[in-house]
């Protein structure tokens, strides 16, 4: 390992390895409660030094884990023991925009939200916008195949990604897709989408670009019932309409997000709706009133409108704090990411209360419910290993109750860790090695991430086999 680390700061220079305690603490940790320890950091500025790094990485087989913002929320781009992590926070340039064509190419180390700020001046933006975006990377969402709030009408981060560069686990650089539109071929940029930084490390990235719409308006919709609320969301897709945005928050959420922010809802409420509608300015009042009576039809206590921004951001002040307003309960915070079909929604929401009730946790959720996608949220107390047993074991509860509903465990955070026990409930043995051997042929040696997604008995299986 040593000789490792002295090959990288010969190759690199000591400014872009990072090897004090002090500063591999600040790379150990992503937003959940798993801590890694890696042996060093390094911090590359092109897809050539990438590409050295893992030629020495090959060499020695030290694992890497590539790293973005580390704002995962599944364990991610915690480093494998013995490990580096490969951080790509200094690739944070926008290479081209080319409006003609909708592209922009971009390097993985830019924020969306930066990605966002250099398209405002064409009036175009990219659509998928997860809450992170104003630290989250670019690298970190095609890894993760992020989404967002937008992402019900405009699709997540891989409808979006055109054409990859990427490093392969021997140091090779590899460009997949293409341009312009493509069928050609397999999908490599698809496989590449999501898959965690385990079969090779995005140096580039080309994704389609949109015209922001010319209008938007804003409605927030309070109900008694997390229910009806839910109810309102499957009959609003239901009938045809297309809302750019249809999230939720439930009842244990909302009294914290109603109590941090001062909202004055009354105590009655149990739900909240934040429904957006997007596109020509003309169309919208048509798609909003046939909304507000879905509400209404669904016993909506309390409708209130915005259309100008700053009114728009007063109501979306509920959603964005949602977390944080909850997670100040306790000292730590777990979280999934099931997903339902959406029809089920208003079964989850239920569940959702009563695994909170049965395991003596306090659990509270944010829902992208158009996408049936629930984040349900446990602050707890690390110190006390009976609070984490029971914020682990209400969290696994609400895997297994996503799955019997027909959904599955992971919408957009991607599994790392933290999903890993998760897998046998939505994969077959089959599914899995299939997964893991197409990992072998991309990373033989086991070098990219190698311990995220599968569990420990499918790695060594698939190993066996590929042998
Ligand atoms: C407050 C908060 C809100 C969030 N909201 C959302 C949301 O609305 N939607 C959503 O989808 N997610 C959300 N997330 C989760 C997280 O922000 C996303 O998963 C994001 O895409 C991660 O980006 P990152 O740059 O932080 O990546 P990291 O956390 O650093 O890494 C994530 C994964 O990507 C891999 N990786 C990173 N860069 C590369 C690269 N260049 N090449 C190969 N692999 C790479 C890592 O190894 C790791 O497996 C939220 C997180 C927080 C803390």
């Amino acid at each position: 390992m040593e000789l490792a680390i002295k090959d990288l700061v010969d190759m690199l220079g000591s400014s872009k390895v990072l090897t004090k305690k002090r500063d591999l603490l600040v790379y150990g940790y992503d937003s959940t409660p798993f801590k890694g320890n890696p042996v060093g950091v390094v911090l590359p500025e092109a897809t050539q030094e990438v590409s050295d790094v893992v030629k020495i990485a090959h060499k020695y087989g030290l694992p890497i884990t590539p790293r973005g913002a580390g704002t995962s929320l599944s364990g991610g781009p915690i480093a494998s023991v013995g490990g580096i992590v490969l951080a790509l926070t200094r690739m944070d340039k926008v290479i081209t925009i080319d409006i003609e064509n909708n592209r922009a190419v971009v390097q993985p180390g830019i924020t969306n939200q930066n990605l966002q700020k250099a398209l405002e001046p064409f009036g175009f933006w990219f659509p998928p916008d997860p809450a992170s975006l104003s630290v989250a990377t670019i690298g970190g969402n095609v890894a993760e195949n992020a989404g967002g709030p937008h992402c019900l009408k405009y699709g997540v981060t891989s409808n979006h990604v055109i054409a990859l560069k990427i490093v392969l686990s021997n140091g090779e650089v590899l460009e997949t897709g293409m341009y312009s539109e493509d069928a050609s071929g397999y999908d490599l940029t698809g496989f590449i989408v999501g898959s965690e930084g385990t079969l090779g490390i995005v140096t580039e990235v080309t994704v389609r670009i949109s015209r922001k719409p010319e209008a938007t308006s804003t409605v927030l919709a309070l109900f008694n019932s997390g229910w009806d609320a839910a109810t309102t969301v499957s009959e609003v897709i239901r009938s045809g309409l297309n809302p750019s945005v249809l999230e939720m928050i439930e009842e244990r959420m909302l009294k914290e997000v109603n109590e941090v922010f001062e909202l004055g809802y009354p105590e009655t409420v149990k739900a909240l709706l934040i429904i957006e509608v997007d596109g020509r300015k003309e169309g919208l009042s048509f798609e909003l009133d046939k909304i507000k009576e879905i509400c209404h039809k669904n016993n909506v206590q309390v409708l209130q409108s915005a259309e100008q921004e700053e009114e728009r951001e007063k109501l979306w002040l509920a959603r964005r704090g949602g977390t944080s307003a909850l997670g100040r309960l306790k000292p730590d915070s777990a979280e999934n990411d099931v997903v339902v079909p959406r029809s089920k929604l208003p079964h989850m929401v239920d569940k959702i209360k009563e695994i909170s009730q049965g395991n003596g946790v306090i659990m509270g959720a944010v829902i992208h419910a158009g996408d049936g996608n629930c984040h349900p949220q446990v602050p707890f107390d690390a110190r006390l290993p009976a609070e984490q047993e029971a914020a682990e074991h209400a969290l696994w509860e609400v895997f297994e109750a996503a799955v019997q509903l027909g959904g599955t465990i992971s919408g957009e955070h991607g599994v790392g860790l933290e999903k890993i026990r998760g897998m046998n409930l939505v994969f077959s043995q089959d599914e899995m090695l299939l997964m893991r051997k197409l990992k072998l042929l991309f990373d033989p040696n086991e070098i990219l991430n190698p311990d995220k997604i599968f569990p420990k008995i499918v790695i060594e299986k698939a190993r066996e086999e590929m042998l």
